[in-house]
């Protein structure tokens, strides 16, 4: 039986044959899609554009190991000669200006022009960089790309001083670094709490131990007003709520968040809102064009509200499903949000979303930096983070996909191995 999704996956352009399939973004998405794409059999061209000078590559190095100076910062999706073996044109250096739906080919600002059949943008996002008195001294850094991790690594110093803005999980990992590379921290944040936006109370409450303990000094509810430049290249920071004391800074990173590069969508006439709007196979309002990763705005089956994520397990699968989508292999994408971060010692992983108001479930000894934390609705779990508990992540993501009911003390009971839990 042909579905929904099949006609609209296989109705290339009024019944035309699909014959170029174009990229916009040489990220992790785009990435993605270009393979899969070619995996799924599609025989065109297909060309993959990145405004970037470098192989579309991984980003969660950069607050780790690049800032650390333990590996590379630079972590490419493939390598060259996968490109040449899947026979994928990418072209670095491109950066699409406009999208010419009518004409259906896309212009590139030094003027190159590209057809296509299908379109797909994968886009992502910029760090937010707001503008206050001396944000842009230097020394004020975000991070998104590897050379922002470079800038960021060149300024630690052993026995400097860095001052983080935003107690989101960028700024969390860029202050853990920094204090590894022997500086003193001050994190500020503007919100009550650590990761207030994804993370229930108890989770931040952990993390701010965890962060204090190492020795950050945190300050809450605050934000910067302005900077100014001191001898030395210091930066001097004043804080909105009043005079608190900061002592000069050899940097300041500023972890406020992403804007999701949604300008082309935004001009071609695509709906876009917070993200490109797509439906369950990552088409936009044009059934011709897809979006994928950070910059897609997605339904999800098991959620009302629509939702963009910032990840790089979506950035991955939702990539892998429009790439196949695209190839006339239709794939309805709805996998769970799953992330990671990794601060000093702890590795913390989260699967599905937290909401206030549901039912609590601890698992192991936050003390001792190994426990799991489960939300649950109706005996069901549908949300889980961890720290050092990997193997208790896994679980909790097949039991929230199955949605069956657990015995909540049962799995409150950590000498009851997670995979032995009776189910209803
Ligand atoms: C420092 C850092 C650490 C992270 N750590 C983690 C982690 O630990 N765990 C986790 O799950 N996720 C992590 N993430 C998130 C994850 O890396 C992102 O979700 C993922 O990179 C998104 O991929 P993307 O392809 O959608 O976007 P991007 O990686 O942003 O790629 C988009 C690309 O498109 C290019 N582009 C934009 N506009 C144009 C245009 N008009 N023309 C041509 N090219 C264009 C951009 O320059 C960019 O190269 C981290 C992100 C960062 C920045």
């Amino acid at each position: 039986m042909r579905t929904d999704i099949d006609e609209r996956a296989n109705r290339a352009g009024n019944g035309r044959m699909t014959t170029n399939i174009v990229i916009v973004g040489g990220g992790q998405a785009g990435a993605w899609i270009a393979r899969s794409a070619r995996e799924a059999g599609f025989q065109g061209t297909v060309t993959l554009l990145g405004d970037e000078p470098h192989l579309p590559y991984e980003r969660p190095p950069l607050s780790k190991a690049g800032l650390l100076g333990t590996g590379a910062a630079y972590s490419p999706v493939f390598e060259r000669e996968d490109y040449e073996k899947l026979d994928i044109r990418f072209e670095a250096g491109k950066r699409v200006i406009e999208i010419e739906r009518p004409n259906r080919k896309v212009v590139c600002a030094d003027g190159s022009q590209y057809p296509y059949d299908r379109l797909a943008l994968a886009t992502g996002g910029r760090a937010r960089h707001p503008v206050f008195p001396g944000s842009d001294l230097p020394g004020v850094l975000t991070l998104r790309t590897v050379e922002d991790a470079a800038a960021i690594a060149s300024r630690m110093r052993e026995g400097g001083h860095a001052v983080i803005v935003g107690g989101g999980w960028i700024g969390l990992e860029a202050a853990a670094a920094a204090l590894q590379r022997g500086m003193s921290v001050t994190l500020l944040e503007s919100a009550e709490r650590l990761c207030a936006r994804s993370l229930p109370p108890f989770m931040s409450d952990f993390l701010l131990g965890a962060h204090l303990g190492h020795g950050v000094r945190v300050i809450t509810r605050t934000s910067l007003s302005s900077i100014r430049a001191a001898e030395g290249g210091q930066l001097i920071a004043t804080l909105a709520t009043g005079a608190q004391d900061i002592e000069p800074a050899d940097l300041v990173v500023l972890g406020v968040g992403l804007a999701p590069d949604v300008e082309l969508a935004v001009r071609a006439g695509l709906h876009v809102d917070n993200g490109i709007v797509v439906d369950e196979t990552g088409a936009t309002s044009d059934p011709e064009i897809f979006a994928a990763g950070d910059v897609a705005s997605l339904p999800l089956s098991w959620q009302q509200d629509r939702l963009r994520l910032e990840s790089w397990a979506n950035a991955q699968n939702q990539g892998i499903a429009v790439g196949r989508t695209m190839a006339g292999e239709p794939v309805r994408y709805d996998d769970l949000p799953w992330f990671w971060s990794d601060q000093y010692d702890m590795n913390i992983q989260m699967v599905g979303l937290f909401a206030p108001g549901r039912q609590e479930v601890l698992r192991g000894d936050p003390s001792m930096q190994r426990f799991s934390l489960f939300q649950l609705e109706e005996g069901r779990i549908v949300a889980a983070a961890s720290v050092n508990a990997a193997r208790d992540l896994k679980r909790a993501r097949q039991l929230i996909k199955d949605a069956k009911v657990v015995d909540a003390n049962a799995l409150a009971d950590s000498t009851i191995p997670i995979n032995r839990l009776s189910l209803v």
